[in-house]
């Protein structure tokens, strides 16, 4: 068999993704790899391909259970016997599937870093023939990544005990210089040949919402929306419970996960997302590394993440299938003074120096003002977002909310000078509530105790919507005719150009055309059977098959996005197969998948057929 067959055969594809070719083609030759690929580009296949055509076995070393439990289940469900070892095993499952391991039953084996050099496993294989060993989500190796694993540590001395050197393969979605450059040498990676396929996630669309009811913002999506499934990621564990409750009040189907549940609760609630049962999960940030789910449809950021890494990460859960996918950031301003304090809060690293947890804080504020730039910027997101990764693109991706958004430069200059005005009269002693609701000539008490109701500046902007004072403010922070201080109360002050900006010429600045604001939420796609090639009949044998793979899926007790991705049931409503072979062409069938599942789907689309005459 060569790796097209090994491809069609297992897995049911016809073609390679960028990148996956030529990295299967140099672990085959003998020399190792590392492989830097977004999320849901098909890393998986990468080494998962040359295990099946190397002549011993491979070990991946993975460093979540539900990761390796996604993966295997995956690959037995293809016809690949593959197992794992990890704490979830009972002593006894431990030493049997070590027995079946001696007795050579699997190709591919996920083993948890951790026991890489306990006895057993050790003595396993050094008397098997090791061909390669793969790190899969291999910035845990790394210190300066948020997912650091001590254990990683000891993949290199794992592989010196082996009495054969096998090739080694190297696998992450992030990883930035520092990161790559750990990797390298923690791994001791021998000369490896490196792929980098680029951040860009073309089947998302990238919104970002500000103001208004968050709650009846998601309310909207979901309604128009009703069959997917999607995660909600809250700041914290209390409004992860306020916005499931209300979910739930409303008939949506959703569930929670955070750090405040027990152990037991927070495994069931991740299944019954994992199995669809209640497709829509509310959760704080502790919720995701290592969900695998394939047909997660959009992810809505409730509130503002702390940095931009965060939010692509979390984001990046959306549409691993590579279909369509939506991710939502809904904003408040609010949300950059929670994340300051929560900076401030945190107690910092005992490892470090005083002045290192200094330069880590400094870090983090440097990181959480890119963000909010993000939610302000009226520039495209996706690229944005690239040029914070350091890759350039057009500033035009067709398929963001700014871009599908007309705007048109108006002058904010009066805006703009009563903003830097105000700010000054005041002696720059007040944060941009204050500043704003002067402007605005609000009648709080707030106003009359500190004096600002006497300002010369109250009242001088009450014609101009609180939302187009904020932008205007943004746009200066961001020109550098004034800055924000990192306080407990962050307060507005004056730049060394400010100055020249009072006396200086116009401002301009891009900014939504005003039927348009109004009209942003029809930007997002909508229901993606309109979108999709797909007929109304089609849609319906689409949920038809649906329900099918559900039953498969519980009678199999894997996820239903295992059985079949969605991009394979969609190809299945279009296409309509009426034999097996005409099913096996369809993309994500597999041989061993078409004899499990075959003639259920084709009996289910025979009777589709009959009913349609
Ligand atoms: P990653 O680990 O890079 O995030 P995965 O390995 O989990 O991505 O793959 C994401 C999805 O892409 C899976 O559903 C996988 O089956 C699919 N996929 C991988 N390679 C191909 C391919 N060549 N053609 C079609 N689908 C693919
Ligand atoms: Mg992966
Ligand atoms: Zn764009």
């Amino acid at each position: 068999m060569d790796k097209y067959q090994v491809l069609k055969k297992y897995f049911g594809y016809d073609t390679f993704r960028q990148g996956q070719e030529e990295l299967i083609d140099t672990m085959l030759s003998g020399r190792d790899v590392f492989g830097v690929m977004p999320t849901g580009a098909g890393k998986s296949l990468c080494y998962q391909i040359p295990a099946l055509l190397m002549e011993g076995i491979t070990i991946v070393v993975s460093p979540l259970i539900s990761l390796m439990k996604d993966q295997v289940g995956t690959l037995n469900q293809a016809g690949v016997h593959a197992a794992f070892f990890n704490s979830s095993l009972s002593a006894g499952q431990y030493r049997k599937a070590l027995q079946l391991a001696k007795e050579g039953r699997y190709r591919i084996i996920y083993v948890a870093p951790e026991r890489l050099l306990l006895e057993e496993f050790l003595d396993f294989a050094v008397h098997r023939t090791v061909s390669m060993v793969t790190v899969d989500e291999a910035h845990c190796v790394s210190q300066w990544g948020q997912d650091f694993r001590p254990s990683y540590l000891k993949i290199r001395d794992f592989i010196r005990l082996l009495p054969n050197r096998p090739v080694v393969g190297a696998f992450t979605a992030t990883a930035t210089a520092e990161v790559r450059e750990d990797i390298l040498a923690a791994l001791d990676l021998n000369d490896p040949y490196l792929v980098t396929t680029g951040f860009d996630r073309k089947n998302l669309f990238y919104k970002v919402h500000t103001g208004g009811d968050k709650f009846a913002e998601v309310m909207s999506y979901l309604t128009q929306h009703p069959a997917e499934s999607g995660i909600i990621y809250c700041m914290t564990r209390k409004t992860v419970e306020e916005v499931c409750t209300k979910l739930l009040r409303n008939g949506i189907r959703a569930t929670r996960y955070h750090a405040g549940l027990s152990d037991a609760e927070r495994r069931n609630n991740q299944d019954e997302f994992l199995y669809d049962t209640s497709p829509v999960m509310v959760a704080t940030n502790a919720f995701g590394m290592g969900i695998d789910k394939s047909n997660v449809r959009f992810v809505i950021h409730y509130n503002m993440p702390k940095n931009i890494e965060s939010y692509y990460q979390e984001a990046g859960r959306a549409g691993r299938d590579g279909e369509e996918a939506t991710c939502i950031l809904l904003y408040a301003p609010q949300d950059v003074v929670m994340n300051q304090f929560l900076i401030d809060q945190e107690s910092g690293n005992d490892a470090l120096t005083k002045e290192e947890q200094e330069m880590v804080k400094e870090r983090d504020k440097e990181r959480l003002k890119q963000m909010a730039f993000y939610c302000t910027t009226n520039e495209c997101l996706r690229d944005f977002v690239l040029r914070y990764f350091g890759e350039y693109t057009t500033n035009y991706c067709g398929k963001c909310s700014n871009c599908l958004t007309e705007f048109e430069d108006i002058d904010v200059t009066q805006a703009a000078r009563a903003i830097v005005g105000c700010v000054k009269s005041c002696g720059q002693r007040f944060g941009m509530t204050v500043v704003t609701d002067t402007l605005r000539g609000s009648q709080s008490a707030k106003l009359k105790q500190n004096g600002m109701a006497k300002s010369p500046y109250f009242g001088t902007l009450k014609e101009t919507p609180v939302y187009r004072i904020r932008q205007v403010l943004q746009h200066l922070i961001c020109l550098g005719y004034l800055l924000v201080t990192d306080e407990k109360y962050p307060v507005m002050k004056l730049t060394e150009t400010s100055h020249e900006m009072l006396s200086g010429g116009p401002i301009f600045m891009k900014a939504a055309k005003e039927q348009e604001r109004r009209s942003v939420r029809s930007t997002v796609p909508k229901d993606r059977k309109m979108q999709a090639d797909l007929t109304d009949v089609d849609y319906e044998l689409f949920e038809t098959l649906r329900r099918l793979r559900m039953e498969i899926a519980k009678a199999e007790r894997v996820p239903p996005y295992i059985v079949f991705s969605d991009k394979t049931l969609k190809e299945i409503s279009a296409r309509k197969p009426r034999t097996k072979e005409e099913f096996l062409k369809v993309s994500g069938v597999g041989e061993h998948k078409c004899k499990k599942y075959g003639e259920k789907f084709l009996a289910v689309l025979a009777g589709q057929s009959k009913k349609s005459l």
